[in-house]
């Protein structure tokens, strides 16, 4: 079956859910496909419960709050969500006398767009294993996990984080607060974090509140069903200790995979997309990248820019679906369309 959209969102991350909002404002309909099983990209899968303090006008939200108002925004407007589907290809066609983007996904849908936008953050991603462990993946749920899906899990349990950057470092500030017991292992003693996070881990450490284990790697997961315990090798002893374990948290990082994106013949800096700045435009008409997928000078990859590229983008997908029309522009307590679906009374 081939679908017909305005414009084809590939990811379903902040930005990828924020171009709804701003495409619903002039009227254009999207269509979000994202491999994961839930909307939300990076800050629904991977730090939930981490508090975010950037986005403008909001001082604190934990990930999936940002992600639920996200939701909550763009339910006044019309859009289509496919999860758990990969986009596969893209390839350039001839429909209705126009040239048109037509896609696939793994589950064989067919969808047709003048304008695609790569919303897809680090690519299709999978955490870091723990590369010498033998399938640890056997305890997973059951004592071994690679983010943090819900704080409560951890209350009152001996819990072991393992890795030296941000979200180690993070959550043993966060998680200090309601674990039984908390011991960061890091296979050296120089963390790659921010510094105020890393200070804050130190502080903890010396009121004896987090149990810091430098330099350690993990050696091997003891249980049956669950995990029981856990040895970690000590590189100044060689020796290797046994420690009484409820959970493991193993926080390496992602493996970033571009996947298929490699394949669709835009021009790339590295594993992201060379934009213009003033479109957000790729190397090939009607694909625009957006948020932490793409690159230019100056990048940062925050929520907030995302933001701001998808809004232009959007400007130009509409250009390109009403050539020769001038962009509508206003404020949005002006914006008819808006006021409409929130049922404004004018
Ligand atoms: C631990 C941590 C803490 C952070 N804290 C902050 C913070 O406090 N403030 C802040 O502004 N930023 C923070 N960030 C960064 C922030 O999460 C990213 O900037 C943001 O998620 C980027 O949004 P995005 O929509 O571009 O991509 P993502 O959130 O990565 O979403 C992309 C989505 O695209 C999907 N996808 C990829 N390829 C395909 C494909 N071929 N087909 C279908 N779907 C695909 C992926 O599954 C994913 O769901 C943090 C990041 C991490 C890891």
């Amino acid at each position: 079956m081939m679908n017909k959209t305005d414009i084809l969102v590939i990811g379903a991350g902040p930005v990828g859910l924020f171009t709804v909002f701003e495409a619903g404002l002039l009227g254009l309909k999207c269509t979000l496909i994202d491999n994961l099983d839930k909307p939300g990209g990076q800050c629904a899968e991977l730090y939930p419960e981490k508090p975010i303090y950037d986005i403008p006008g909001v001082p604190f939200q934990t990930a999936q709050e940002h992600v639920d108002a996200l939701l909550d925004q763009i339910k006044p407007f019309d859009y289509d969500l496919h999860l758990s589907e990969r986009v596969d290809s893209i390839e350039e066609i001839d429909h209705e006398d126009e040239k048109f983007w037509k896609i696939k996904t793994t589950e064989d849908k067919e969808f047709v767009s003048k304008n695609i936008f790569i919303a897809a953050g680090a690519g299709s991603f999978e955490p870091r294993r723990p590369p010498n462990i033998d399938d640890p993946d056997k305890f997973l749920s059951n004592g071994v996990e690679y983010a943090v899906r819900s704080v409560e899990k951890y209350k009152d349990k001996n819990l072991f984080i393992f890795g030296g950057g941000d979200s180690a470092l993070d959550w043993t500030v966060e998680l200090s607060k309601i674990a039984k017991s908390i011991n960061l292992v890091h296979r050296r003693d120089a963390f790659r974090g921010a510094q105020h996070t890393e200070e804050q881990m130190r502080a903890l450490v010396k009121d004896r509140k987090v149990n810091l284990l430098t330099p350690y790697l993990i050696d091997s997961i003891v249980g049956d069903k669950k995990v029981d315990s856990v040895t970690l090798k000590n590189f100044e002893t060689n020796e290797i200790e046994s420690f009484e374990a409820d959970e493991l948290l193993f926080l390496f990082g992602l493996n970033k995979k571009l996947g298929p994106i490699l394949d669709w013949n835009i021009d790339l800096n590295g594993k992201k997309i060379q934009v213009n700045t003033e479109n957000f435009q790729t190397s090939r008409e009607g694909i625009f990248a957006v948020g932490d997928i793409n690159d230019y000078p100056g990048k940062l990859d925050l929520i907030l820019s995302g933001f701001h590229e998808t809004t232009l983008a959007v400007q130009e997908a509409y250009r390109r679906i009403h050539p020769g029309e001038r962009v509508p522009f206003g404020y949005t307590t002006s914006n008819s369309k808006l006021q409409e679906k929130l049922g404004v009374k004018k």
